[in-house]
């Protein structure tokens, strides 16, 4: 059975909930299951995914786009699995991502994480090590795997310009 959605008020939610992604703001009745199955806040005391969905319900859209919380969800689902109202506080978060990003707020951790890859290929500088390569090379598979670098430059220029 369906649940009944309902409207909230503020501007900075209904904007939330009407990007796609954003709609199930509009599920959450603030119950705080999400809170208490979540990985990360049971290692990081100030990240709560109810309290976050709180301050996009009641319109603090400053003090959340500028924020690092919303990039400390590391998009493991759980709460959306346990969620009783079946909201997914992932996707809420990722809309909040979009719009910070398109306002240009992105912590510097995950500046320098996307260029990283985008310049090695890798999450790690240097992480396609001489071990992968024996690896690969007793898999007769091809080792040599150099980035491309004209297609990094072609994706750099055309969607990270002034990014990062
Ligand atoms: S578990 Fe669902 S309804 Fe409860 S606070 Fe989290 S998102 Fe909202
Ligand atoms: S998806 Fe994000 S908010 Fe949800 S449990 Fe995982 S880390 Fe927590």
């Amino acid at each position: 059975m369906s649940k009944e959605l309902h409207s909230p008020t503020s501007s900075f939610a209904m904007e939330i909930a009407s990007i796609p992604g954003g709609e199930d703001i509009r599920k959450c009745i603030q119950c705080g299951i999400c809170s208490a199955t979540c990985s990360v806040a049971s290692v990081v005391d100030k990240y709560r995914p109810r309290k976050l969905i709180q301050k996009i319900l009641i319109g603090e859209r400053n003090e959340v786009l500028k924020d690092d919380l919303p990039w400390l969800c590391m998009m493991c689902r759980t709460c959306e699995d346990r969620c009783q109202e079946g909201a997914s506080p992932v996707d809420i978060f990722h809309v909040v991502r979009q719009l910070a990003v398109k306002e240009g707020y992105i912590p510097d951790a995950f500046k320098q994480a996307t260029k990283t890859v985008l310049l090695d290929g890798w999450m790690l500088e240097d992480a396609y090590s001489d071990f992968i390569e024996e690896d690969r090379e007793n898999l007769n598979l091809d080792t040599n795997l150099e980035w491309n670098e004209e297609f990094t430059r072609r994706l750099m220029s055309k969607y990270f310009k002034g990014v990062i």
